[in-house]
């Protein structure tokens, strides 16, 4: 399995093609330590699908029984680093590093948000801990899910903002969502359906943000890692939700079909396409009102766990959250569902 990433490699390529040697250094070397991971990952993760069974087990962790959070300092080292040396487990008390603190309240908002909201015990419905690992690499500009953990680098200052991706609930939310498609759906990390994977990972890591804020969906500012950007970036965030392309400098997505972008890259666009999806949440969020998580949340929540499949493209997933939506609520739910997704382009 590809490491899910919060930054589209397409970005840190684009960065390392300007005439600024010491970016094209910066962004090449988080391009390399990611080459690596992808390698070495593939494996383990196939282990973990073909067996079908908690990946906590096999590595080797106790048989689960309630929540369980643990934060580990890798130490700037790399992936055959992992998960690094533990530095805060449950029930244990803050840890000097601020980074390991804001990975495991992070970590804890996201487990409670599942569980209040969707009476879900963790990424697997099981309780498997959630481990999260800290200072990855040396300034590597990115945070991903490998199929087991969070991982989370410091930022170089250029791509990525120093030690900013604990700080974004959305974000941290965001990786333990890709957790959550992997027991669920298992939305496959390519073309459509990865930027369904994408995109779920930013509207319950959106809606994660707005369930701490206590946010109504038109109050909310439906971003994805706002103050993330390094100083080589411009704009408010990495992704928005509620208007897609406007993020930043480089956002790329399209809002609609129209503009669905045909592409190799970032794995058949999952970071772009995923614009379309978003936006067609945020519609139906908005349009139905009150707390995103209450109503949209619920729907897309049962569509994913119950309704999606890994290759479940963008027609089958606006059919999925309409039935979705007329089964837990009914046909006025239900149209406003299916009204978001024909703005889109989609249905
Ligand atoms: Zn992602």
């Amino acid at each position: 399995m590809t490491p899910c990433f919060i930054l589209p490699e397409s970005v840190l390529a684009e960065l390392a093609r300007r005439d600024d040697p010491e970016l094209r250094e910066t962004a090449l070397r988080t391009i390399a330590a990611s080459a690596s991971l992808r390698t070495q990952r593939t494996t383990f993760t196939q282990a973990v699908q073909q067996l079908g069974v908690g990946s906590a087990a096999l590595a080797g962790l106790t048989p689960d029984s309630g929540e369980r959070k643990s934060v580990y300092d890798v130490g700037h080292g790399t992936e055959s680093d992992l998960s690094g040396e533990l530095r805060r487990k449950e029930g244990g008390g803050p840890d000097p590093d601020g980074a390991v603190n804001e990975a495991y309240d992070g970590a804890d908002r996201t487990h409670d948000f599942y569980r209040e909201v969707f009476g879900r015990e963790s990424v697997d419905g099981k309780e498997m801990e959630l481990i999260s690992s800290v200072h990855f690499g040396t300034d590597f500009d990115n945070a991903f899910w490998n199929g087991l953990q969070m991982v989370y680098g410091d930022g170089s200052g250029r791509v990525l903002a120093k030690g900013s991706l604990t700080k974004d609930i959305a974000v941290v939310a965001h990786e333990i969502t890709h957790g959550v498609v992997q027991f669920t759906a298992g939305l496959r990390y390519r073309g459509q359906s990865g930027a369904l994977n994408e995109h779920m990972a930013d509207a319950f890591g959106s809606m994660c943000k707005q369930y701490v804020a206590h946010q109504a969906a038109n109050e909310a500012d439906w971003l994805i890692g706002a103050g993330v950007l390094g100083s080589a970036l411009h704009g408010a965030a990495l992704r928005s939700m509620k208007a897609p392309g406007t993020a930043y400098d480089l956002d790329n997505q399209p809002a609609h079909m129209k503009d669905y972008a045909d592409t190799s890259e970032d794995n058949g666009g999952v970071h772009i396409n995923s614009g379309i999806p978003n936006k067609a949440f945020y519609l139906a969020a908005t349009g139905l009102g009150g707390f995103s998580w209450e109503t949209a949340g619920k729907v897309w929540y049962h569509a994913l766990s119950t309704k999606l499949g890994e290759d479940s493209d963008f027609k089958a997933t606006a059919d999925a959250t309409v039935t979705s939506a007329r089964e837990l609520y009914g046909d006025k739910e239900a149209e406003i569902v299916s009204s978001a997704w024909t703005e889109v382009g989609v249905r």
